[in-house]
């Protein structure tokens, strides 16, 4: 079998992270087509892929040498270009969120599940970070017994740029929250509320930030995701699991301890994509394998669905200001296996 050759719909921050792990890392792939609505973002993917550029992307979908699309343009264009990769028979790696809506994200599972197929799979990295990984390992050994509470928190400093508002804090934000807790508990979530505090001297004039976001799982697991997008101080990423026997946290990747100056400092991570970046390459390696074995085992359309779907009820929980039930149907036959 040849190399495997992929088409990149949107080649902004990810998009073009992406294209570098395929092209420096992934020996089995090669990138062949790039599609952007921005001139400069698919000059500099071009450069470095010496992919051909492709206006139309539904062309570059069809395309011959395109056996599978990655899908990196900004979220209100997901839908329309991965059921085009459904139709077309292409898989199709799509970033977080798999749509801007819940009722996207539906559409695309009908659409998926009418092929008979699965083509699909959601950008949701932090299951292939080793540390998450590690820590999943620790539950599902038994060795700590049930899981009572997850304390999570979500520390960005948002660089600026694309407006965050009360509500993306949540459908955005914590999106990736919604889908490792999921994850790592094996259960899905029934019932959700948002206590807002007392607002960061860096938020925007009515932008509720810090927000904290407690989950109850079907068994009684109660979860509590702190998110902060004004954490001037670094990224953070924390979960600890409070079990029965003891408590299980998060390892970071851990820079080196200086001791100078009868001081000791350690560096944290300034952005996702300097914390995630190995999780992402193996994210994306372990896409391209499953590609080439024609079944596809990574996070699933339906993944994709509840944590938009949750996220929509815990906005829904905020703006009431009370605990809200998660009911939203149960997985489809056709993903259970994956
Ligand atoms: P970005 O830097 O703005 O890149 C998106 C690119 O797609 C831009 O060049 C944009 O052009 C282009 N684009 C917009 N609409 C398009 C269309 N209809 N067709 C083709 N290209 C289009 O954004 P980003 O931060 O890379 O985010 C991209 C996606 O990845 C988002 O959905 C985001 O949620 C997701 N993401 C996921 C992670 C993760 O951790 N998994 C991290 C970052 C981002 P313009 O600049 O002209 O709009």
């Amino acid at each position: 079998m040849g190399q495997t050759g992929i088409g990149v719909i949107g080649a902004g921050r990810i998009g073009f992270i992406h294209c570098d792990i395929i092209t420096n890392l992934v020996s089995n792939a090669h990138i062949v087509a790039i599609n952007d609505v921005d001139e400069k973002h698919a000059a500099q993917a071009l450069k470095l892929t010496g992919a051909r550029f492709e206006a139309d992307p539904q062309a570059l979908i069809e395309a011959p040498d395109v056996d599978a699309v990655i899908v990196t343009s900004w979220d209100p264009t997901h839908e329309q270009y991965v059921i085009a990769c459904i139709k077309a028979g292409k898989y199709v790696f799509c970033e977080k969120p798999l749509s801007n809506t819940s009722d996207g994200c539906r559409r695309i599972m009908e659409a998926e599940i009418a092929g008979g197929k699965r083509l699909v799979q959601v950008g949701f990295m932090r299951r292939f970070d080793e540390h998450y990984r590690a820590l999943k390992r620790v539950i599902d050994s038994g060795q700590m017994g049930k899981v009572l509470m997850l304390h999570c928190s979500h520390r960005v400093p948002w660089p600026g740029g694309a407006k965050h508002t009360t509500d993306t804090l949540i459908t955005r934000a914590v999106s990736h929250e919604f889908d490792i807790n999921r994850w790592l508990l094996g259960e899905d979530y029934a019932t959700a509320q948002v206590v807002r505090g007392r607002p960061s001297s860096y938020a925007e004039e009515g932008l509720e930030d810090p927000q904290l976001v407690i989950l109850r799982t079907e068994s009684g697991v109660v979860i509590d995701i702190e998110i902060s997008m004004h954490a001037k101080y670094g990224y953070q990423v924390s979960c600890e699991a409070v079990c029965d026997e003891g408590t299980v946290r998060l390892a970071s990747p851990a820079a080196p301890e200086i001791r100078r100056d009868l001081t000791m400092s350690q560096a944290v991570c300034p952005d996702w994509h300097e914390r995630f970046r190995r999780a992402y390459e193996v994210e994306l390696f372990e896409w391209v394998e499953s590609v080439r074995n024609g079944k596809i085992t990574g996070p699933s359309a339906w993944d994709g669905y509840q944590s938009s779907a949750v996220a929509d009820v815990a906005v829904a929980a905020g703006e009431a200001r009370r605990e809200l039930e998660v009911a939203i149907g149960t997985c489809p036959e056709f993903y259970r296996e994956s």
